[in-house]
């Protein structure tokens, strides 16, 4: 459920026409709904709301300064992966106390910095990591708070380039090292064993795995009990997905509900980690319909947005809904479209890339100059984006109600090589 949806065939972000915002701020344009936000972390809240918890919001997923303040503001806590995302957390408001750091390659200034901050917990992934932070923390006089990321070995059943809980994959911590790894942290005087943590991969759309994984965390957490280690909370991890095409993901009270049912004589916190699943389904990004062309044996529908400011379709071949702003009716059709009004096109961005696209074999009913816009872009779409190819990252807006706020203005040029240098002697031109 988002609140993206046609009011006569034209296309609304809650109360405002998105070809509206278009106009006004320029494509491509990403456009978030804070009623759908605020509705997703909602949903988190109360289906843990039976268990003390911790919902940590995975900021990689949409880093935002403006959606994190929003997040903070409801009470939730961060997952991040970088001193980058801590620091944006802190900029936001967010609290370093409801703050865990994951990730496999924590440099030592990273590690510092976030136990500077006070952070909730540090999820470690590996023992040569484990070490480092103990020295880290030694040298500054203070006791660094602990989960080890277990790699559980559960298949996600997800997409292999995200799926992260296998021996073959580079996370965590091998399930048959923990119990070792737990005992030394035990002794360790500059570390505490705060939590056991896992992350099995993203756009998880069965309950299955996670269960699977949490009977894991539960056997390492009463094989600890037994030796004298009480930890204080289980941490599930990310990767509940959303509906992107024809997906039928469990909402999260369902998702939960079955960890909540098998943590519920424990006396341990629960702490999750979604994602895609908060802001997926909260964006979209909208792109101008630059031209039309065929061949004998294709359409294209080229279109200004492109891999640079939304790398899914290109980098996973994910499929992403494609909409138009504007729904033709089918009597208002060009030649060769099918008895509903559409030609199939390749939508195309104008970046010099054969992959760079963002859907193929699509029908629609469109012309140059025409709005579309690509729904579930709100994870993984503006955090990775690039300057490949010099175009400048979008503009985005976040709208409330019937109000519209630039949450991040449309870079210019300029600030793309703000930070090069040329050799002494070279000649430069400035741009008035
Ligand atoms: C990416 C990531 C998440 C979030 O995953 P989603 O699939 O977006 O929910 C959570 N935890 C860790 C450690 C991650 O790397």
């Amino acid at each position: 459920m988002d609140h993206f949806n046609y009011k006569d065939n034209e296309l609304y972000a809650e109360d405002i026409k998105v070809t509206d915002l278009a106009k006004q701020y320029g494509t491509p344009l990403y456009v978030y709904s804070k009623a759908t936000l605020v509705r997703h972390l909602r949903a988190f809240e109360e289906a843990l709301a039976a268990k003390d918890h911790l919902v940590c919001y995975a900021v990689k997923a949409n880093s935002s300064l403006a959606l994190l303040s929003v997040i903070a503001q409801s009470g939730c806590g961060f997952d991040v992966v970088s001193k980058g995302e801590l620091m944006r957390v802190i900029k936001a408001g967010g609290s370093p106390e409801k703050v865990i750091y994951s990730g496999v390659g924590k440099r030592e200034d990273e590690i510092e910095f976030a136990l500077s901050q006070k952070i909730k917990c540090l999820n470690i992934e590996s023992e040569s990591e484990m070490y480092k932070v103990e020295q880290v923390a030694e040298r500054m006089g203070l006791v660094a708070p602990v989960a080890l990321r277990v790699n559980p070995n559960v298949d996600a059943k997800t997409h292999p380039s995200i799926s992260t809980g296998l021996k073959k994959n580079k996370f965590g911590i091998a399930f048959e090292d923990a119990s070792r790894l737990y005992r030394y942290i035990a002794q360790s005087k500059h570390l505490n064993a705060s939590g056991i943590d896992c992350h099995i991969g993203s756009q998880m759309t069965s309950g299955a795995p996670i269960i699977e994984a949490t009977d894991k965390l539960i056997s390492l957490y009463k094989e600890l009990l037994e030796i004298g280690i009480k930890i204080d909370h289980i941490d599930i991890g990310g990767g509940l997905g959303v509906t992107y095409n024809d997906e039928t993901p469990p909402s999260p009270y369902e998702y939960l509900a079955a960890v909540i049912a098998r943590l519920k004589d424990f006396d341990v916190a629960i702490y999750c980690e979604p994602g895609r699943a908060m802001v997926a389904n909260a964006g979209i990004l909208l792109t101008d319909v630059l031209y039309l062309k065929s061949n004998t044996e294709r359409n294209f529908c080229i279109v200004d947005a492109a891999m640079g400011d939304l790398i899914r379709p290109a980098l996973y071949n994910s499929w992403m809904n494609i909409i138009p702003a504007l729904k033709r009716d089918k009597s208002d059709a060009l030649e060769g479209s099918d008895a509903n009004g559409n030609r199939l096109y390749d939508v195309v961005g104008p970046i010099c890339e054969s992959d760079d696209f963002l859907g193929k074999d699509r029908h629609l009913n469109v012309r140059e100059g025409d709005i579309l816009a690509v729904r579930g872009a709100g994870a993984y779409g503006s955090t990775m984006s690039s300057n490949y190819n010099s175009r400048p990252l979008c503009a985005e807006v976040l709208v409330d109600g019937s109000k519209a706020f630039v949450i991040r203005e449309r870079q210019k040029e300029e600030d793309m090589w703000r930070d090069e240098r040329m050799l002494e002697n070279s000649t430069s031109h400035d741009f008035s």
